[in-house]
Order: structure tokens, then C-alpha cells, then sequence
């Protein structure tokens, strides 16, 4: 059979799963530029990815009807009708490196493109503005790409969008028709949903969303009330001033010639976009905003990029939807639904029983998940998710997995509420509130609750407590709750370090999901997995054991606020140990100062002070430090530590956000260590350490091949000196091009 046969008979499936795909398409879009979707934007781009296919194949299918060749949605009754002097088109997307140099491959084949324009792809509403004679005369909607909603008063309250184009370098075009983007940026989007919140009102699941809301207001003086805000990216109609360019008026003759002018009339401009002149840059730009996704003020969801020249641009012309002279190139998604397939609940090292979500398994930026927190009751509550909802799954950047609401319109009456339990799931014991007014509930079991236990040793032997490589989830288990023999090695995480190769040898315990603290099962058999965790086959030691016994030695040396760390005192995590660390200099002088000496310390608040005054009254608690002491923990802070040239003649550059460290201490922990803490980077920065959202300082690093050091390599700089945290670099040495590879071809 042929392939025009073949593209005449469609199987009555493929035919039907068209009409099907494409009624569901046009339903979520719709749904979508009301600011309400009810699927995530990567599964409305797999359905469009499956009705392409189809298309492709049977391309008899293709009519102006389908999705595949309309922009947007039809508009609603809500707003008059506006007709754009020139259409509107959406972007054809590219998903892959492959795709995106398809796409280059094609336009190069036709027209030489000596130069592309990259910038941010914006993920808010596209609007378009008509200017005439300089005066804003109309703001409208995508609509149908045609038609579409007038919205000018509602675009008149964004603060940016000028009301009259500056004509102070040149005069205004007779006619100008930009469009742009409107966004609220992430930072307002927070304070607006902790308003909304606070109101009683139902928060946006996110900043497109939000923004939607706020744009398609009946009532302006909402929109007034929106943070809202705009970036222009493309000209439609336009007449020169004068009426044509022989009177005066200027030519448009590049994307980015046009952007300087728009700039010179005072409209809203990205100080992000490039012009750059081969695919390598081009990539390297998507590279580099894919690591530097959150580092805009507004939320991103890819890349565009345009031939920049004009000429080219109206030779490669446009599909029915799209312009061939631009591509979009996504990043993976942050947002995604999935089900909602039950509300568990865990217990912490605190005793903090948390609420958790269980959902069907779903990649979200670019990583599975199946669980998420749900923090608390009131949680569950404010969220307003039912077990058996499709829920909105959100994940940004590091930012661990947040369930940000229910898709209540895909409710089928068969969800159920969530009920909090009233005893701790590990011990039994009856849940309470610390205090009065609490949210959180806890087990108040703290020392024998085999669930926190456990959940305190794997913390003791976590990165940012002792680092005990060696004492991971499972062995944590294994020492608190073993199958056999029935008593633990530990009673409390006193006994740690006074632990013996014959306690270890008998144990055998289930393996627990650290995420669940449910035992994994066996795929085959569907039995709990047990195992002999620190003992062979024939009974002896495994390499671990060694292992676990020099690592514990090994974290006794470990500097003073490591020790307190481990100690899981509430509100006590790096920063403050730190701090504490810093201040007092030994364990003693901590539990010796009352709490308005504590409070003093610089960083450390009265609540910090309380928590740590209330931990060492305890007498198991106080038990704990003089076990460790006597097992040889080190329980002060030598003065070399401080007062030592370790970091000698280097000078090191702090960039972005640390966890542990404000920006005084870190310049005190390397000014203390004799090195020399600098706010510029040259050839002979020995480090630059790298926080969240390094900026310039972190590019110009790469750039000239100095060692970036993550907070952690941070830490090992400050602990053990420069050669051992050069082995933590985060960048290859020799890598000067800043494309993750080392230049010398190693
Ligand atoms: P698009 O969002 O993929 O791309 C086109 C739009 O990008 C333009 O209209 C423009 O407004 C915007 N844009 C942002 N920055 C830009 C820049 N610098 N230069 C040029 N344009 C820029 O396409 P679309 O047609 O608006 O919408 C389709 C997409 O919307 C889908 O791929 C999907 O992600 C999402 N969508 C989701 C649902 C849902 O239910 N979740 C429904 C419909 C559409």
C-alpha cells in the first residue's frame, strides 16, 4: 500500500482517538486562558505531541479545526472583541538539543542565518499593545490568535507599560503594535496567595495562573490591586513616524535593532535577551538558564529563540500557527498532576508526626516522585486535597516536592477526607501538642519512640551532623528496631559510640523506604526485605563494620558544632551550632549559660536560647553528651581551629546564599583561618564558594577556570585546607569555556 493510501484509510481507532484528542485539547485550552487548567502543561504537550503523530501519519486529518493548527483558545463574552492588525501566532516547541538543531537545519537550508536572538520564554499571558501616535489606544488579549479581548483598562494599571511613548531620543511611529508578556513576578505572586490566604480566599496554584486571574478581571481596579508586570518581545503592525522612512521615520530591520528602539520609546525590556551567531551559543545559553532557572524575578518555562534579521524572517514565513523563523526550546517541567493515592503519616526525629502524600509515581524537573509533604492537619486543610484527587505536583529547582492543591473540576465523589491520627504510627503512644496552640502534633515518647530514634541516628550520621558515611538509613534502622535480636544495640543515641562488633553481627532488620518508613517488599515474592546488614553469609564482619567503626572514630574529631548538631536539639541546625560554636567554644560553657546569655550570642534568638536551655535539663539528654564525652567525642573547639593559618595566602571570593553561613561568618571563618576573604574575582582567587543563586561572580569563575566550591566543599575548605577542598571542586579544572567540559580534552 502506498503512503497516500494509506494516509486516505484511517483506522476507525486512530480516527476516533483523533476526534477525541482534539476535543480535549480545545476543552483544556480553554480552561487554560481562564487561568483554571486542569492538566499540567507537559501532559497538555504529550497529547499535542500524540496528535501531531497521528496528523503526520494521516495527514487527511488535518483541518483548520483541529488544535494543531489554531493559536489559543476562543475568546470569552466577558470582554468586547478586538481584531489584531497582524495575527498572532504561538511558537513551535523543541524539547531536545536534537529538535532544536532540526529546526536551525531547516531554517539554514532555506535562508542564510548569520545570527540568532535567544531570550527568556516568559511563562505569563501574551498581550498585545497598539500605539498610535505614540499614545497607548488598546491592549487585547491572544484570543484566537485573530481575535481577541479588550483589556485595555485592565493593562493600564500595570505600572510599566508606558501610557505615552518617550519621544525624547526619537519621535513616536505613527503606528506601533508590540506584544509582549504579562507576569507577576514570583516574589509578589507569594505575598499576593499569603494575602489571598489570609483573606479566606482560594490561592493561585501558580504565577501564570495568578497572573491570568488578576488580567481577566471585569473590574480593573482588582487588576490594580496585582503586582503585575510586562516585557515586550515582538512588533506587529508598524508605520514609521511621518508614515514612511524617506520622511524621517525609522526602519524595523532586526529583532534586536527593534528591541534598542523600544527600549529608546520606554517600553518594558529583558536585560537578558543575545544575539549570538552559531547553534553552539545558542545552547550554551539554554545551558546556562536551565542551571540559572530561578535566578529572574519571574517564572521561565524555556527558551526562544529567533533569527534576528527581519529580511530572513518574513522569507521563512510562518505555518498556520507558528512562525518558522522562532523556535521555543522547554525546559522539563516543574508542575505536573498526578493521583493522590493516600495520606500517610511519619514520625520525626523531633517527634513531629507529619502528614505525607502518596501519589503515582511522576517525573517532575527532570526526578520521580512519589511522596511529598503535607507538614500538618491544617495543611491538608488549608490545601483542600482529598485521598483520591488528581493533584497539581510542583517541584522548582532543589526545592523538595510540593503538593499545591487538588484539580477539584476531576473530582468523582469517590475522594475521601483525611483524618489525623490520634497515636504516634511507630510507638502507639497518644499524640499531643507541645505547647498550647501548637499546629504540629508529636509522639511524646522522644526517647524510646524506636521511630525517632532511628530517625536521629541517620541525622547524626547526616552530611550537614557527623557525616558518617557508613551509618546510613538501613544501618540506622538496623541499630534501633532489629528483627533480631530483640533488644537494640542502642537504647538512646548515647550508646553510639560505645557500640561492639558483637552487638552489630546478630542483627537482622527490614529495609525501610526512608521517604515512607514503610519496609520495602520484595518485587518477586511481594515479602518485607529483610537483611543481615553488618554480617556475611558465614556470620562475619562486612567491609561496612570496619568502615562504620573508623568513620565513628573518625566524627569524635569532628568540630564542636557538628557534635551539637548531632544533638537534635530543636532550632539547632548548622547556622546556629555555628554561632554557638563560635562563642562559647566548648559544650560546658553552651549548657552552663542561661538563656539571656544564649539570646546574646549574635544569631541566636530567645527561641533558640529556650530550645536548647529545655534540651539540657532533660536528664537522658544530659546523659547523651557525657557518654559521648567519655567515649572521646570532642566536646570543644581547640583554638588552632580558629586561630590557625590553614587557609594561609589564599583569597577566597563568597558568592549567592549559604545555609550555614551569613555572609559576616563566613568571612570570619576564612579571616580566622588566616585567609583572605575578597569580593571580586581575578586569575588569583584560589576559591570562589558558590551559595544559591551565585550570579556574575560564579560565571566569571568559570570563565577563568577558578575552583568553585559548593557549600559542602565550603565546609572541607574550612576543616581540613585547600588541597582537600580543590578534590571538591564543583567545576573540571581546565574548564574555561564554561561548558562543563574540561578545555584539554580530558
Ligand atoms: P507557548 O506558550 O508554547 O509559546 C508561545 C507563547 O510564548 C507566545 O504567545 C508568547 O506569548 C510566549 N512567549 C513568552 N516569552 C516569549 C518570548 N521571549 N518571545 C516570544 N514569545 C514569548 O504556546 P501557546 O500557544 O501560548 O500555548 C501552548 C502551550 O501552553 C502549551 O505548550 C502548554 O505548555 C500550554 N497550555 C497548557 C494547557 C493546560 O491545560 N495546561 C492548555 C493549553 C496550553
Amino acid at each position: 500500500m502506498s503512503a497516500h493510501d494509506d494516509s486516505i484509510h484511517v483506522p476507525d481507532e486512530v480516527r476516533d482517538r483523533h476526534e477525541q484528542l482534539c476535543q480535549e485539547l480545545d476543552d483544556y485550552s480553554y480552561r487554560y486562558y481562564l487561568g483554571k487548567p486542569v492538566v499540567s502543561d507537559a501532559e497538555y504537550d504529550q497529547f499535542m505531541g500524540e496528535l501531531l503523530d497521528i496528523e503526520r501519519r494521516h495527514p487527511i486529518l488535518v483541518t483548520q479545526d483541529s488544535p494543531s493548527q489554531k493559536v489559543g483558545a476562543p475568546i470569552s463574552v466577558d470582554f468586547a472583541e478586538v481584531e489584531h492588525l497582524v495575527r498572532m501566532e504561538s511558537l513551535g516547541n523543541a524539547f531536545d538539543y536534537d529538535e532544536l538543531g532540526a529546526w536551525a537545519d531547516r531554517a539554514s537550508s532555506e535562508v542564510p542565518v548569520d545570527a540568532y536572538l535567544c531570550e527568556l520564554k516568559i511563562d505569563g499571558l501574551a498581550v498585545d499593545l497598539v500605539y498610535e501616535r505614540g499614545r497607548l489606544v488598546r491592549a487585547a488579549t491572544r484570543g484566537d490568535g485573530r481575535v481577541g479581548e479588550d483589556i485595555t483598562p485592565n493593562i493600564r494599571t500595570i505600572d510599566v507599560v508606558p501610557e505615552r511613548l518617550d519621544e525624547s531620543v526619537r519621535p513616536a511611529p505613527r503606528l506601533l503594535e508590540v506584544r509582549g508578556e504579562v507576569f507577576l513576578p514570583v516574589e509578589d505572586f507569594e505575598r499576593l496567595n499569603r494575602r489571598m490566604a489570609d483573606a479566606g480566599e482560594h490561592v493561585f496554584a501558580n504565577p501564570r495562573n495568578a497572573a491570568a486571574g488578576s488580567l481577566r478581571q471585569k473590574d480593573p481596579r482588582v487588576t490594580a490591586t496585582r503586582p503585575l508586570s510586562m516585557i515586550v518581545h515582538g512588533v506587529g503592525a508598524y508605520e514609521p513616524a511621518g508614515g514612511e522612512v524617506s520622511s524621517g521615520g525609522v526602519a524595523l530591520t532586526s529583532q534586536s535593532q527593534a528591541y534598542t528602539l523600544l527600549g529608546e520609546w520606554g517600553l518594558p525590556l529583558s536585560d537578558r535577551y543575545e544575539v549570538v551567531d552559531s547553534m553552539d551559543a545558542v545552547r550554551r545559553y539554554v545551558a546556562r538558564y536551565e542551571r540559572d532557572r530561578h535566578v529572574p524575578a519571574y517564572e521561565i518555562d524555556g527558551i526562544v529563540i529567533k533569527v534576528d534579521d527581519f529580511g530572513l524572517q518574513r522569507r521563512l514565513g510562518s505555518t498556520s500557527r507558528a512562525p518558522r523563523w522562532a523556535i521555543a526550546y522547554k525546559y522539563p517541567p516543574e508542575e505536573v498532576t498526578t493521583k493522590l493515592v493516600d495520606i500517610k503519616v511519619g514520625v520525626g526525629r523531633t517527634g513531629r508526626v507529619t502528614p505525607y502524600g502518596v501519589m503515582e509515581p511522576v517525573v517532575v524537573a527532570g526526578s520521580e516522585v512519589e511522596f511529598a509533604t503535607l507538614h500538618n492537619a491544617q495543611e491538608v486543610a488549608r490545601k483542600g486535597v482529598l485521598i483520591g484527587d488528581t493533584v497539581v505536583l510542583r517541584k522548582a529547582g532543589d526545592v523538595i516536592p510540593e503538593i499545591v492543591g487538588p484539580v477539584v473540576d476531576l473530582r468523582t465523589g469517590d475522594e475521601r477526607a483525611f483524618v489525623m491520627p490520634e497515636r504516634c504510627p511507630e510507638c502507639g503512644a497518644e499524640l499531643g501538642q507541645q505547647k498550647e496552640g501548637d499546629v504540629d502534633l508529636r509522639c511524646p515518647n522522644a526517647r524510646s519512640c524506636p521511630g525517632q530514634l532511628r530517625e536521629r541516628v541517620a541525622f547524626i550520621a547526616g552530611r550537614k551532623a557527623l557525616d558518617i558515611e557508613a551509618l546510613g538509613y538501613v544501618a540506622a534502622t538496623a541499630l534501633t528496631q532489629p528483627l533480631e535480636p530483640s533488644e537494640p544495640p542502642l537504647r538512646d543515641e548515647g550508646d553510639l559510640f560505645d557500640l561492639t562488633v558483637d552487638q552489630l553481627l546478630p542483627i537482622r532488620t527490614y529495609v525501610l523506604d526512608p521517604d515512607t518508613t514503610e519496609p520495602k517488599t520484595d518485587p518477586k515474592t511481594g515479602d518485607p526485605k529483610v537483611v543481615s546488614f553488618f554480617a556475611n553469609k558465614e556470620g562475619e564482619p562486612k567491609k561496612t563494620v570496619e568502615k562504620l567503626f573508623e568513620q565513628l572514630e573518625e566524627a569524635k574529631r569532628k568540630p564542636l558544632w557538628r557534635v551539637l548538631v548531632a544533638l537534635s536539639i530543636r532550632h539547632v541546625g548548622p547556622r546556629a551550632a555555628e554561632d554557638l560554636a563560635r562563642h562559647f567554644r566548648s559544650m560546658d560553657a553552651i549548657r552552663e549559660a542561661d538563656e539571656e546569655e544564649l539570646a546574646s550570642v549574635d544569631g541566636i534568638g530567645p527561641t533558640i536560647a529556650t530550645s536548647i536551655r529545655e534540651w539540657f535539663e532533660v536528664d537522658w539528654h544530659a546523659e547523651i553528651v557525657r557518654k559521648w564525652r567519655d567515649a572521646g567525642v570532642r566536646m570543644e573547639d581547640e583554638a588552632p581551629e580558629y586561630g590557625s593559618d590553614l587557609l594561609k595566602d589564599l583569597s577566597i571570593v563568597v558568592t549567592g546564599g549559604l545555609e550555614g553561613f551569613t555572609r559576616d561568618s563566613a568571612k570570619e571563618a576564612i579571616a580566622g583561618r588566616g585567609g583572605r576573604a575578597t569580593s571580586s574575582v581575578s586569575k588569583k582567587t584560589s576559591f570562589v564558594v558558590a551559595g544559591e543563586s551565585p550570579g556574575s561572580k560564579y560565571d566569571k569563575a568559570v570563565k577563568l577556570g577558578v575552583p568553585i566550591l559548593d557549600e559542602r566543599g565550603f565546609r572541607v575548605l574550612l576543616e581540613s585546607g585547600p588541597e582537600a577542598a580543590v578534590r571538591e571542586r564543583t567545576n573540571p579544572p581546565g574548564d574555561t569555556d564554561g561548558d562543563g567540559e574540561a578545555a584539554s580534552g580530558t
